[in-house]
Formats: C-alpha cells, structure tokens, sequence
C-alpha cells in the first residue's frame, strides 16, 4: 500500500506557513514504513529539531481506479479515519528554499500515526465533519471539512491521474490551522466528532 498526502488544502493554514492559496491540489507521498498504529508510541528522531504535528482525516481506499472521474470517485473510498503527519519542519523549510523534494522532512519512518477507521455510511454529510487533535489534553487544531479547498471526490478523482489507487492505499486529506512542535513526553489524541480514533505519545 502507499500514503498520498495532501497538502495546503485549508485556507488558514496554507496561510499561517506563508503559503499561496493553491489552484489544484498539492500531493506528495509516504512509504509504508512511516505506518504507526495501535497506539504505538513515536520515537523523536535525531535528525530533526523541530517536528510538527499535523492532524488530517485520511480516506481508505476501496477499489482500484485510475483516471477515476470526480462524479464517481466516492465510489472509490468507503472508510475515514484520523491520522498525523508529522513533517519535520527544520528540513522541510530547507528543502523549500532549495527547491528541492520534501520527502527526507515527510516520508521518515513513523511519520503517519493512523487510527481506526469508520464505515463512510456514519457519516450524514462528508462536507461537514468536525475533527480535531489534542495535544496533552488540549485541543491545538480544529477542523470542519465545509472548509477543505479540494473535496474529498475531487482530490481521488486528480490523484488519479497520475499515479494508479489501490485498494488500503491511504490518502490524508490535508491540515487545519494551528500546527505546531511536539516534544518528549506529549500525548497526542485524534477525534472525529466526538469520538477518540486516534492516540500516540512522544517518546
Ligand atoms: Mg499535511
């Protein structure tokens, strides 16, 4: 399976990183191996000095597709989830002001905490699901899909163009305002709604 992640997908936080607000979507991706689940504890990598968390929801993908067309595309995903991509912030910047790949400040093992997933059908509206992270206890980001740039169907649907979906490849679906650092000993939990989905701590 693979990570597609999205990026610069909400408005406030395109902006609070000094970004443009994007005419078509941003994607880049994440091994395998940046999977973290169940839980599982993150290990602060010595590489970095600066890792953000990003809380996103993430779709599962359902059936294989490519060149899906956007009318159709919600047939091509029937799980959403919660997960983290943590960039390293300190990397990233230099990868930008080089114009280089960001994918030593994205890809690194454990960079996609994921929790677990529910079935599409629980949801009334998917323009219009509230998630948020907790950091410690607190709420740090708060998102609403009523403000994603790109929809859901529309990012499978431009995805899909270039690169073939398969079924369990993960797509996260961009960040909310109000990233920021973690450091040893925090607690992060993922809601939708109300709901704790997903949970892992800094080690
Ligand atoms: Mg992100």
């Amino acid at each position: 399976m693979k990570i597609i992640c999205i990026g610069r997908n909400y408005a406030e936080h395109a902006k609070e990183l000094n970004n443009a607000i994007p005419t078509e979507p941003v994607f880049f991706m994440k091994p395998d191996t940046a999977i973290l689940k169940d839980g599982q504890d993150f290990y602060y990598p010595d590489f970095s000095k600066e890792i953000h968390h990003e809380i996103e929801l993430v779709l599962k993908i359902s059936k294989a597709g490519k060149n899906i067309d956007p009318e159709f595309a919600h047939k091509y995903y029937d799980e959403i989830g919660i997960g983290i991509d943590f960039t390293a912030r300190d990397l990233q910047a230099k990868c930008k002001d080089k114009g280089l790949p960001w994918e030593k400040a994205k890809a690194f093992d454990s960079s996609a905490p994921i929790g677990n997933f529910k079935s599409k059908k629980s949801f009334q509206d998917l323009s219009n699901i509230n998630f948020h992270l907790e950091l410690n206890g607190k709420t740090v980001q708060k998102g609403n899909t009523k403000d994603l740039i790109f929809s859901f169907d529309h990012i499978v649907a431009y995805i899909s163009q270039f690169v073939t979906l398969k079924t369990g490849d993960l797509i996260y679906t961009g960040t909310p305002e109000g990233v920021g650092p973690v450091f040893a000993g925090d607690k992060l939990e993922g809601f939708i709604e109300n709901e704790r989905l997903m949970m892992t701590e800094i080690k």
